[in-house]
């Protein structure tokens, strides 16, 4: 290969005891389904990674020179109870490339085979699931929320047996950690408070090098957690993003996006909306996410309770309300076409919300169509779907006389909403068309809808269809936990 990545393994050589050495386990009939090339390029791989049939690192079945891979040991709570020991029961760390700007980005393997964490599990991935990752981590990322990404997705002759026999396939994730809240309970519970220091030191030292030496670098660490995670669930609630499974082995401690499951893009809003048919008591429901991730803070904030004080711990905590807020507020405003603030913008949009909710309207819909409001023409095209006329009038009247107030002209703030209300949304109709194709081995549709989920902003005449509402069958498609 002309342009061999470089795997500087800092995990593997700093964290002794945080992992196992183990190589993955191919599938018997392995083949690239589908490389991203535009993530290769950022990454500076060259395109023979994905046409050698000896650099296939893409299935497990070969390793590139300096890589070191292994299996994260970590724990955590899972639907509120302690659940112990987790781990990478079917991902293998393959190592940490080093890019020419100094960072670094792990490389894991997911359903890469059984490890000394897979439990019950089969060690292994079905290639619906590793579709469905693959889409969503691209749409969040083009939506500008930060989240994992995946440079492939390989299918197999394996079966593999969740509900049903399915095709076994695996996941090539890339991303700046793979450290969850989940890690440092583990050594928390375990009483081990030297290996949680060691950890949180990594953490620093690699994704917070500028707290590194700083008599308060603990609490400025956590602080930072605490406000990466509240503007990611921020964002996640303005673009209508249900993650599904938000246990705290599942929460980057990076505060991005990562393990899809069985997350959902809201359709008609319902702020009650619970992706994970599983989940019977709603616990990750959409609007208990602000919530649930605060309360994931608190497991984490305790897992370090030996290395700051209480007070520090809760001084960090208390940022997590401002920061959401603030952070949410400035998306809905976006949303909303405001550049300024006014004490009257939450009414307003608890006012669209109530209406939407009511009418059973499509939350990313209405958005994109307010965008076409003209602020001197008193009748707006969302009135024609409304049912409740009057309710609608009253609410349209104040946001019409609140962009009057603005004084900005029709064009330029179109293109400013525009710009903040995407056209195109993952929705899971769509991904189950994706789903559909690639399990007959034609990547047609794939391709088309990571066309539109990668500018989700802009027309594109050839691809209006994927910016349909979900026909009827779509539209109470039921995504289990099982992946
Ligand atoms: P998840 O909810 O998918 O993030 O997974 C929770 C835990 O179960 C993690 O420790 C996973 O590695 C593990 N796990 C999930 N699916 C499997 C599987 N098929 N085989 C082994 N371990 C699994
Ligand atoms: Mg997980």
């Amino acid at each position: 290969m002309a342009n061999t990545p470089i795997f500087n393994n800092s995990y593997h050589r700093q964290l002794p005891g945080f992992y196992t050495d183990l190589a993955p386990t191919p599938l018997s009939g392995a083949r690239l389904l589908y490389h991203n090339s535009e993530l290769a390029r950022e990454l500076a791989l060259d395109n023979s990674l994905f046409t050698d049939p000896h650099s296939a690192v893409w299935s497990g079945e070969q390793l590139l020179p300096g890589m070191q891979p292994l299996a994260q040991v970590y724990s955590g709570h899972q639907f509120g109870v302690w659940a112990g020991q987790l781990g990478d029961g079917r991902g293998i760390l393959l190592g940490e490339q080093q890019l020419a700007d100094g960072r670094t980005v792990d490389w894991h393997l997911k359903g890469a085979g059984k490890t000394p964490y897979s439990r019950m599990g089969d060690g292994r991935a079905v290639l619906r699931s590793v579709v469905r990752e693959f889409l969503a981590s691209e749409a969040l990322h083009h939506l500008g929320i930060g989240t994992t990404r995946a440079l492939t997705i390989v299918t197999s002759d394996e079966p593999v047996w969740r509900e049903k026999p399915e095709s076994g396939a695996m996941l090539l994730r890339v991303a700046d950690s793979h450290v969850r809240f989940g890690h440092f309970e583990h050594f928390y519970y375990r009483r081990e408070p030297e290996k949680v220091r060691q950890l949180a030191d990594y953490v620093i030292s690699r994704h917070w090098p500028q707290l590194t030496g700083r008599a308060d670098a603990y609490g400025l660490w956590l602080t930072d957690v605490v406000e990466r995670t509240a503007r990611t669930i921020a964002q996640w609630q303005a673009v209508g993003f249900a993650h599904g499974v938000m246990n705290t082995d599942n929460m980057s401690i990076l505060g991005v996006t990562i393990d899809y499951g069985p997350y959902g893009f809201l359709d008609a809003y319902r702020p009650g909306y619970i992706c994970n048919h599983t989940d019977y008591q709603g616990r990750y429901a959409f609007d208990n996410q602000p919530a649930v991730a605060l309360w994931n803070l608190h497991r984490l904030a305790q897992s370090l309770s030996g290395l700051m004080p209480v007070a520090d711990l809760e001084q960090a905590l208390n940022r997590y309300e401002p920061a959401l807020m603030h952070a949410y507020g400035e998306e809905m405003r976006a949303k909303l076409g405001f550049t300024t603030r006014d004490k009257q913008d939450n009414d307003i949009l608890i006012g669209l919300l109530g209406l939407m909710e009511k009418e059973g309207s499509d939350y990313s819909q209405v958005f994109r169509r307010l965008s076409d409001t003209e602020t001197a023409n008193p009748h707006s095209p969302l009135r024609d779907d409304m049912k409740d006329l009057a309710g609608f009038d009253h609410w349209y009247q104040q946001y019409r006389r609140r962009l009057q107030g603005e004084g900005m002209d029709d064009d330029t703030r179109r293109q400013a909403m525009r710009a903040k209300n995407p056209k195109f949304i993952l929705r899971n109709y769509l991904a189950q068309q994706a789903i559909d194709g690639a399990e007959q081995n034609d990547t047609a549709f794939l391709h088309r809808l990571l066309q539109a989920l990668r500018r989700p902003f802009d027309d594109a005449p050839g691809l209006d269809d994927l910016a349909a509402l979900p026909p009827e069958w779509g539209r109470h498609l039921e995504i289990s936990c099982s992946s």
